[in-house]
């Protein structure tokens, strides 16, 4: 029998083995030069160039003496091709330098960096996307041309990354994801298959996953997890890729479990730093998806929904206790695992307590109200909907259900309302009517109806009403939120002064 290291050894090499490809991401994402990548291809060819034109030397020549064709070498100097070390080698030995110098991460000179960054931006999707024709770098090209063109890449570049961050921007990236996951039924087996490996390699028994479950997944994955109360505010987790370990704020144990499974969840998923808002919510959602996947894993708890089927028993709290998870996540988890292996179609919401959507996702025809962008979060719902109606139970500590016709069809839903930090919100699960047979609580008397988009059905007040209180002058408490750019850069929101100077302070 293997020891314990040589398993865990194995593992990590097989969690290595496959490129894990963009799950949930809309598109490959932008060629980006990690610390690991070798050198740029690009700054190699232009040391090449600089230093064949230096020698005198034409393609066809040098091309001749090292063995390569002159289109060959053409397309290693214009590093649309990586050359072989022994190539390299090769035309290092008829240049009379060594391999170093031209592996060497410097630019020759101020016109070969200038040279390069023009080709690195005009190389760049974002250049492609605008149509327009890219300059030819050479030595006809003057030089204070060649400055202004650089200089003007950078300003385009930057006010892109400030388009990117306006709060429409979000909204339509947002749009876009949800798109994707109502494509996917919101299951993606990928990252469920990558969870089931580590539970595998763990020996779980399928029960709640305990602290030291968590720490023997991290230690198959070469990482340590440590706790540190003074963890930056603006971020969650830090992992330091160079020491393999991840730092986690002081947070009780079913919190951290969650904090730490995500964190771990961009190590598992290979995830880039992310080249745009988009890919960076995309990211967000991969890795809740794999620390949820982890935490109530599809190889136990499909079984015990499809039990619960068959007893027409079906119950989200039932889950939650289950695993030890909170409420949202066990809500949220039921959307992954109803519409694959239940055959339910499934909406889900969080809202807050003046019926504002925080997060939803539905698969079932269900009408959520939108903005012309085709975003749902911000928006408010109806305020007969179930998820707004358990605000006024009495008892938050039973699930409340409730029958809603609506101008699609009338839905059920089951919904809990909690306090977290002083602020109250709603998680709600819901299905449409000839679904309702197979979840408890379906014998419940509470019914509504709602109108909504229609105005006439909450949003605006009857005529007479509107009439008696016309003078009344309200003033709206305006989130200074909704007027602020989201913070633009890789990792929005994070402060990297704190990040580094955090970073610093560990022994
Ligand atoms: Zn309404």
């Amino acid at each position: 029998m293997p020891t314990k290291a040589a398993r865990a050894a194995s593992s990590s090499k097989e969690l290595d083995a496959p490129p894990i490809t963009r799950l949930i991401a809309r598109t490959e994402p932008p060629q980006r030069r990690g610390p690991a990548a070798g050198p740029d291809p690009l700054a190699v060819g232009k040391r090449v160039r600089h230093r064949r034109k230096a020698a005198g030397l034409t393609l066809d020549t040098l091309g001749a003496r090292v063995g390569v064709s002159a289109s060959a070498l053409s397309l290693i100097e214009t590093g649309r091709r990586e050359a072989k070390v022994s190539v390299l080698a090769g035309i290092a030995d008829v240049l009379g330098c060594t391999l170093a110098d031209l592996l060497d991460d410097a630019p020759p000179s101020r016109r070969a960096a200038l040279e390069l960054q023009l080709e690195r931006a005009q190389q760049s999707p974002a250049f492609a996307a605008l149509g327009v024709q890219p300059v030819r770098t050479g030595p006809r090209l003057p030089m204070d041309a060649l400055e202004s063109l650089v200089a003007l890449h950078g300003q385009v570049r930057s006010l892109s990354i400030e388009r990117d961050g306006t709060p429409e921007y979000a909204r339509r990236a947002n749009a876009g994801l949800r798109r994707r996951m109502l494509a996917a039924d919101n299951h993606f087996p990928a990252i469920e298959s990558l969870a089931d490996d580590l539970l595998t390699g763990i020996d779980h028994d399928g029960g709640p996953l305990t602290w030291h479950n968590v720490r023997a997944i991290a230690a198959r994955l070469g990482f340590t997890l440590q706790s540190a109360p003074d963890l930056p505010r603006s971020t969650r987790s830090i992992i330091d890729r160079t020491r393999r370990r991840v730092f986690l704020p002081s947070a009780e144990a079913a919190t951290l479990r969650t904090v730490a499974l995500s964190a771990l969840g961009h190590v598992v998923l290979e995830h880039r730093p992310p080249g745009d808002y988009a890919e960076f919510l995309a990211q967000r959602v991969e890795v809740n998806y794999f620390a949820a996947a982890v935490l109530v894993p599809q190889r136990w708890a499909v079984p015990l929904l499809q039990e619960a089927r068959r007893a027409r028993d079906l119950e989200i709290a039932d889950l939650r206790d289950r695993y030890l998870t909170s409420y949202e996540m066990a809500a949220h988890r039921f959307t992954n695992l109803a519409t694959v292996h239940l055959d339910i179609p499934v909406h889900f919401m969080k809202i807050n307590a003046s019926g504002v959507i925080q997060k939803a996702y539905a698969n079932d025809g269900v009408a959520f109200p939108s903005d012309a962008t085709g975003a749902i979060e911000g928006q408010r719902v109806c305020r007969y909907w179930t998820a707004r109606a358990v605000f006024d139970q009495p008892d938050w500590t039973e699930p409340y259900q409730q029958y809603t016709d609506t101008p699609s069809g009338t839905f059920w839903c089951t919904a809990l309302a909690e306090h977290v930090d002083g602020d109250a919100h709603s998680v709600s699960v819901g299905t449409p009517y000839e679904h309702v047979r197979w979840f408890r609580g379906r014998d419940t008397p509470h019914r509504s109806a709602s109108r909504c988009p229609d105005p006439a059905c909450c949003t605006e007040p009857s005529a007479e009403l509107a009439q008696r209180w016309r003078d009344a002058w309200p003033s709206s408490r305006v989130h200074s939120a909704l007027l602020a750019s989201l913070p633009a850069g890789e990792f929005a929101g994070i402060d990297r002064t704190e990040v580094t100077a955090f970073l610093e302070r560990q022994p």
